[in-house]
């Protein structure tokens, strides 16, 4: 009997989700749960590795009893996952020597700034795509390796693994310690050039190679898994972000898409090119098939939705995150009021940690609606950023911007996205892309899907907002957002 489904294990950073997928990409059934955020400290973000692995095995149990499929049914795994958060475990028991280390967790930031002072900044960048960052596995592992009594003499005798979240999960349900390169490209330990662990890199942060996974590709059968009952293969891991853009069939350089989530995260395919971004953007790797890498551009908006969030949380102008649309649309424009939500600096392209939110062009005719609007605004202004250093990086026109995360639910946000870049923006049918990544990538491996042209063919667009703009009026309103900008940066 043809095998019906891909279950896709998709664990974010607030919850863990299984969600299975028929031939025609279509969700058959979804299954969520949240689990425990730890705080040790002001700027520090813990999760208990076991806690992942908990959430994550009931989801997957769930989605199949609730679905009413039996493994027998699953043709195979994928695996997505909260990218760079760290876990160090004991390679004979299984057991997490210390809770992992969440990619949000500031920890490490002195020794990123050290290191940064030495001069060590260029040499990372060159090798690993990315900026010096707490926010990379790196220094997180090397803090574990410092901080857990005996780690690091047992790391290097081979006693240790250290994983990334598709690793862990990997590790617990087949034994085998492997990653893939999208995520190995996010640790700052991998060099995407030569597409092995960058030993000078390791050397100057005192990591073994011991402790280090395997890096395969992104679609191919690691093994088989025995945890739900009848063997299946796991057949892909793969980054959140990159996953995205997969499950978005962002196959060609110059593809682009938007996660518009709590941030934003804008990733556009470069193909077989790793591109150095002259704009604060990083270069990383999209996935391995096959025996090919494709790499893409980076970067992201610090606040998206949570503007909206804040609109609704802070300042009590909103009942719900989607009430946005309704009021925004009580007004033709935001009346020249410009909100820049500076709240923890501003990213790429601006990268200044200093710059705080304001709002400006406020009138005595301006209202709550103006306000909503110009918030609604602005996760489309900072995308736009975003999208422009891409293009000028990159040296190429972008066709399209697909777009999925829970703000692209907002139609009016979307049509002011497609206005400000003078492209239409593409909405897919399914809202979980990150998962339908996965299931893409391990599909492919196992001939569920024949093809890159058969999953173009399988992927579907809910709508397509197209461009309304003069480019007159575009330039005017990008000149009027980059003067706000500029204000944001003088506080
Ligand atoms: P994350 O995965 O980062 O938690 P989601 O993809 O679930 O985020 O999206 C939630 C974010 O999107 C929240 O910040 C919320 O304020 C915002 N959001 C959700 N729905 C809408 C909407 N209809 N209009 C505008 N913003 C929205």
């Amino acid at each position: 009997m043809r095998q019906r489904y891909i279950l896709a294990l998709d664990q974010g950073t607030t919850s863990s989700r299984s969600i299975l997928f028929d031939q025609d990409a279509a969700i058959h059934a979804s299954s969520a749960e949240p689990f425990e955020q730890i705080y040790p400290q002001p700027g520090w973000v813990e999760h208990d590795p076991e806690a992942i692995w908990r959430t994550q095995r009931s989801t997957a149990e769930r989605v199949l009893t609730e679905g009413g499929v039996s493994p027998a049914d699953i043709a195979a795994i994928g695996i997505t996952n909260q990218r760079e958060t760290t876990v160090v475990w004991e390679r004979a028991t299984g057991k997490p020597i210390h809770n992992a280390i969440v990619w949000q967790c500031r920890r490490t930031a002195g020794i990123c700034d050290q290191l940064s002072a030495e001069g060590f900044g260029e040499e990372v960048g060159k090798r690993t795509g990315l900026v010096l960052d707490a926010y990379f596995s790196a220094t997180k592992l090397m803090w574990l390796l410092e901080h857990v009594p005996g780690a690091r003499e047992r790391a290097e005798a081979g006693e240790l693994c250290f994983g990334t979240i598709d690793t862990w999960l990997l590790f617990n349900l087949t034994g085998i310690h492997a990653t893939d390169y999208s995520n190995a490209s996010r640790t700052m330990l991998y060099n995407i050039h030569d597409l092995d662990w960058d030993d000078t890199i390791l050397a100057r942060l005192s990591i073994p190679r011991a402790v280090l996974p395997q890096v395969r590709p992104s679609s191919g059968v690691v093994a088989e898994t025995t945890a739900f009952g009848a063997p299946i293969p796991v057949a892909s891991l793969c980054g959140d972000q990159q996953s995205a853009l997969f499950g978005q069939a962002a196959f060609d350089p110059g593809d682009c898409k938007n996660t518009y989530g709590t941030g934003c995260f804008v990733l556009m395919n470069t193909g077989d090119q790793p591109i150095d971004s002259n704009h604060g953007l990083v270069t990383t790797i999209a996935w391995g098939v096959d025996d090919t890498v494709e790499y893409a551009l980076e970067g992201s908006v610090f606040i998206g939705g949570a503007v909206i969030q804040w609109l609704r949380d802070e300042m009590g102008l909103l009942s719900s995150a989607a009430e946005s649309e309704e009021v925004a649309a009580q007004v033709p424009g935001a009346g020249g009021v410009y909100l820049v939500p500076a709240f923890v600096g501003l990213g790429a392209p601006h990268w200044d940690m200093h710059a705080r939110g304001i709002i400006t062009g406020l009138t005595r005719g301006s209202g709550r609606a103006h306000v909503v609007r110009a918030a609604l605004e602005s996760i489309s202004f900072q995308s736009a950023d975003v999208l422009r250093s891409m293009v000028a990086d990159a040296s190429a026109e972008i066709p399209r911007l697909r777009v999925d995360g829970g703000a692209a639910a907002n139609n009016l946000l979307m049509q002011h996205q497609a206005d400000v870049l003078g492209i239409p923006v593409v909405r897919g049918q399914v809202i979980e892309t990150t998962a339908l990544g996965a299931a893409f990538l391990a599909g492919l491996a196992v001939g569920f899907w024949p093809s890159r042209d058969a999953l173009r063919g399988v992927w579907q667009a809910d709508r397509v907002f197209e461009p309304t703009w003069e480019p007159e009026r575009r330039d005017r309103e990008i000149l009027e957002w980059t003067n706000a900008i500029k204000r944001s940066r003088l506080l």
